[in-house]
């Protein structure tokens, strides 16, 4: 299998990151998760899930049993991003827990636990869940999501301004004055477009 291109973590907010797991970076769409490879290999690239629970699922994993679980995780981000694009811009209300049913029903089966763990010469609490079904690959997604919609500023979830970029972010410039995706990318080619506005109006 060829290796999937790196993927795109820009958004400043993992949540945001997940819905940017489709993008159209030149002209077709490219889906990061469009099978269940993808989607174990952006759940590594993410730093979601441990390296090795990933090989120990990918190992247990039935036939077919990992694209559908990526035909899950695909309609989850449909829905999620129904959601951010229709509350971006402004700040999130309390009203729009109406339409979070379905994260809360997903993150209603998370496994997840405490345990302590040495650190050094100290002890601490660590998080972790049961990895038990291929299903709670999807949790540390739907915790991400929960942490957006309590814990970043809707006002401030921007889609960069790129004419056919579709890439979502969280602005945490100071002044909140971010616009693009990237300046290496669409940043970069909207100043040159504006070079070459700025030629032909000279011309
Ligand atoms: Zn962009």
């Amino acid at each position: 299998m060829t290796r999937p291109s790196p993927a795109i973590f820009v958004a400043d907010a993992p949540g945001l990151d997940f819905l940017n797991s489709i993008a159209t970076p030149v002209d077709e769409p490219v889906d990061a998760i469009h099978d269940g490879e993808g989607l174990l290999d952006w759940l590594a690239q993410s730093g979601m899930v441990p390296a090795d629970v990933l090989v120990a699922m990918r190992d247990a994993a039935m036939p077919g049993e990992l694209d559908r679980l990526a035909a899950q995780a695909r309609s989850l981000r449909e829905w999620f991003a129904g959601f951010v694009r229709k509350h971006m811009g402004e700040s999130l209300p309390a009203a729009a827990l109406d339409h979070l049913e379905t994260l809360n029903r997903l993150l209603a089966r998370d496994e997840a636990f405490e345990r302590i763990v040495a650190d050094g010469d100290a002890l601490r609490v660590e998080r972790t869940r049961r990895w038990g079904s291929p299903e709670s690959l999807l949790m540390p997604i739907a915790e991400a999501m929960a942490a957006l919609v309590t814990t970043e500023d809707f006002s401030h979830v921007k889609a960069c301004e790129g004419p056919t970029c579709t890439l979502l972010f969280a602005d945490h410039t100071r002044g909140h004055a971010r616009r693009w995706c990237s300046m290496a990318s669409c940043g970069n080619r909207a100043k040159q477009a504006a070079h070459r506005e700025r030629l032909k109006s000279r011309t």
